[in-house]
């Protein structure tokens, strides 16, 4: 089995949908299919939700209409017969009366999901019709029914192996299946999602449940570029990666890749090919155990970071002290990316605001403490970076102009990380590509 996982934009218009039609039918060996949303549906939906919070029913109202339109109209240009367009339609609506159904009765937090997950329940329901509609026999298997988190919001990967392959035992033969990216069910059987970009570890995840020979990740790009093409004009795409290096930029703010895509492929030793799915032909990038080489392969940032400082003279020549602010961070539950320490104060980031407050309120009993917003972790990784004599001396001179809050160097051998303010990012990110990739 291969895991096909297309994004937003490969499923972004009706023309698109055909090329990954045939891209997937065109495949040796059997496939599961994993889209996402179309492209923009999430953010609509997102801004729906919104708007219902706040009680402002119109605007919620107005745009379910118009996403609703938009939908009818794809519907109608997807579709060659009368038949599949009204059914494709009929589809749509019984979504969209659905979304209504919101704007009439009070809506709750959990219902955000409810309403986020439809942008994926329409774009694998458009697929299935439109595979149907061209004889290509394919199975649509519904997310819902085997993708759960637990308590902690961890994949629950037990009950993913066992559901998924009781759900496929039913359709003995099939060679092509499809099913939603992104949403799930929670530990209490509600509809829930593994945050934005999802849907790539909805694929890792699949992948894995199955033993997947590869999992391919299509997308906008031709691969793994080497920095942010957002950010950056000379980029280019990396044609290896290991699994460490993926993980560490995935991680580490690459958009390209869910930051724990990697994390379960790795663990199970199956690659992961980034491809583009208006550009097939093109290599794209391979991310597996094979080793690649020492030296930098890519450049990432990591915004919304809040650094925090605590001050003590009791840290100095204690034992005890690193134990009493982590179990803080532990308590609400807040992970921490980088860390540096002096004789008297001790620097830490995190990206998870929620528990803040409560945060500096326990760490205040301590020592003195700052706090910092609007930070951007920049990393450089690839293997062995920490050996290679000369690629923290390149990476400093090129950011010699930037101010730099933390450094973050020997953590792993393959990553060397800075902290800076998020205005400089867009500057750190040029002068790094210019400096390591000689751009
Ligand atoms: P999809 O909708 O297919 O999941 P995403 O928008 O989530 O696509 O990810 C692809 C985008 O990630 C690219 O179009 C590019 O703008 C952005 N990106 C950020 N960093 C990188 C990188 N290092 N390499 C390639 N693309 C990157
Ligand atoms: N549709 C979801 C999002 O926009 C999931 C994904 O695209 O991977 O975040
Ligand atoms: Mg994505």
């Amino acid at each position: 089995m291969v895991i096909m996982k297309f994004g937003g934009t490969s499923v972004g218009t009706p023309e698109n949908i055909r090329l990954v039609a045939q891209l997937t039918a065109a495949t040796d060996e059997p496939v599961m299919v994993v889209l996402s949303a179309m492209s923009g549906t999430t953010n609509s939906l997102v801004e729906i939700s919104g708007y219902l919070m706040q009680k402002i029913t119109c605007r919620a109202d107005e745009k379910i209409c118009l996403l609703e339109k938009y939908y009818l109209q794809v519907v109608e240009s997807l579709f060659g017969t009368d038949e599949y367009r009204e059914r494709g339609s009929a589809m749509v609506q019984y979504h969209f009366n659905y979304l209504r159904t919101f704007t009439q009765d009070l809506f709750t937090a959990n219902e955000v999901k409810c309403v986020v997950a439809q942008g994926e329940l329409l774009s694998t329901a458009l697929f299935q019709f439109y595979l149907e509609e061209q004889n290509i026999p394919s199975v649509l298997l519904p997310a819902l029914n085997f993708i759960r988190i637990d308590r902690e919001q961890e994949p629950d990967q037990y009950y993913i192996r066992e559901n998924l392959t009781r759900e496929l035992e039913k359709y003995p033969g099939t060679r092509l299946f499809v099913t939603q990216g992104f949403i799930c069910r929670n530990a209490f059987g509600e509809i829930d999602n593994l945050k934005r970009g999802g849907s790539d570890f909805t694929a890792s995840l699949i992948g894995v449940a199955l033993n997947a020979k590869e999992i391919i990740i299509w997308t906008d790009i031709d691969g793994f570029h080497d920095n942010d093409p957002r950010y950056v004009d000379k980029t280019h795409p990396i044609a290896e990666l290991s699994f460490d290096e993926a993980a560490e930029l995935a991680y580490f703010g690459a958009k390209i890749l869910h930051p724990s895509t990697i994390v379960p492929a790795r663990v199970a030793g199956i690659p992961v090919i980034i491809k583009n799915t208006m550009d097939p032909g093109a290599r794209g990038s391979t991310i597996s155990d094979k080793p690649t080489g020492i030296g930098v392969k890519a450049i990432a940032a990591k915004d919304g970071i809040t650094a925090i400082r605590i001050k003590s003279g009791r840290m100095l020549l204690a034992y005890g002290f690193m134990r009493k602010v982590f179990e803080i961070f532990e308590l609400y539950k807040t992970p921490i990316d980088m860390i540096t320490t002096s004789e008297i104060s001790v620097s830490l980031t995190i990206d998870d605001l929620t528990h803040l407050q409560q945060i500096i309120d326990n760490l205040s009993l301590y020592g003195t403490v700052e706090v910092d917003h609007d930070q951007t972790i920049v990393c450089a990784v690839g293997e062995g970076i920490t050996s290679e004599p000369n690629t923290a001396a390149d990476l400093f001179k090129a950011i010699r102009e930037v101010p730099v809050r933390m450094i973050s160097y020997g953590g792993s051998q393959n990553n060397i990380s800075v902290l800076i303010p998020s205005k400089f990012k867009k500057q750190a990110l040029n002068a790094l590509s210019a400096q390591l990739f000689n751009h």
